[in-house]
């Protein structure tokens, strides 16, 4: 495996990688949810690229970024052992100069959700993207569910700005009880990591009222409901039941073929998302 730090390394290294490239972008602290992309990558393509940058465009002035965990040798190690062809590994001078001026901005999908709460976010993420996506060239994109937002920005933009790449999703993992793995989990302490299940908790939850009720104002109080009687600790920031494809919110589940519900949620001060799809009232 090639440990690349430079765009030089990088751009060198593709232009001798024949066939299909897949991408695979993180921010690194490895879990089973990254290492699943990758093995889909893995068999899916002839070379696989895995990025690991913590991306400071992405996140907000009083978030994590310092404290964001970083793992590098552990990583390496990992994607070794997969049989990745390639790891970059870039500096934050490597990806941005002060001098920078460009600014990839989604007008609506962006500022939805978790856009409106942390604003900027997604700006950060789709520059970053742009700008790896130029170095890699990659055939194939891999993307979690479990950043459901995120993925369907990353769809809509290389869809409107002529990316010449396939974005895959792929399914959220999970830990044996339902959490949806996370970097962000290991902030947790044995008592936050037992109330982070609530976000599951609450999606399955939804998801079984469903089938008695479609009215979604209805629908979320109950669930908040449910929360605030079972979860104490969690502090819900949004509860949304939406479109998966416009990401509209939805009064009722009769007008979306493809509902899904999408939470966020803090707890021990951590962030933590999730989502769920939603059966179409048939
Ligand atoms: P991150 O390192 O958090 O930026 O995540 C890198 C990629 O891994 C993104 O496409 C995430 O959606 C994906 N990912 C992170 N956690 C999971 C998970 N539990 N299941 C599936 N994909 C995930």
């Amino acid at each position: 495996m090639q440990v690349l730090t430079t765009r030089e390394a990088l751009i060198s290294w593709r232009k001798k990688a024949q066939g299909h490239v897949g991408f695979v972008p993180t921010m690194g602290a490895l879990h089973e949810g990254h290492l699943s992309l990758v093995r889909q990558s893995l068999t899916e393509n002839d070379w696989t690229v895995v990025s690991i940058f913590v991306n400071p465009r992405q996140f907000g002035p009083k978030e994590d970024y310092e404290r964001y965990p970083r793992t590098p040798e552990m990583d390496t190690r990992l994607l070794q052992n997969l049989g990745v062809s390639a790891v970059f590994m870039p500096s934050e001078s490597e990806m941005y100069s002060p001098e920078d001026e460009f600014h990839i901005s989604a007008t609506r999908l962006s500022r939805l959700w978790c856009g409106g709460y942390r604003v900027g976010h997604f700006d950060g993420v789709a520059l970053v993207l742009t700008k790896l996506f130029h170095l890699v060239m990659p055939t194939r994109a891999y993307f979690g569910e479990k950043d459901f937002q995120q993925v369907r920005i990353v769809e809509k933009m290389v869809e409107e700005l002529f990316f010449p790449i396939q974005v895959v999703r792929h399914p959220t993992v999970r830990e044996p009880d339902g959490l949806a793995m996370s970097s962000r989990n290991a902030y947790l302490s044995p008592r936050g990591r037992a109330q982070a299940v609530a976000l599951y908790k609450a999606l399955q939850y939804l998801h079984a009222l469903t089938a008695q009720h479609q009215n979604t104002a209805f629908l979320i109080e109950e669930t908040l409901r449910y929360l605030k009687e079972n979860y104490p600790d969690v502090e819900v920031e949004y509860l949304a039941i939406v479109d998966e494809h416009s990401l509209e919110a939805l009064e009722h589940l009769r007008q979306s073929a493809r509902p899904r519900a999408l939470i966020a949620a803090y707890v021990e001060g951590v962030r933590l998302i999730d989502n769920l799809p939603l059966s179409p009232v048939p």
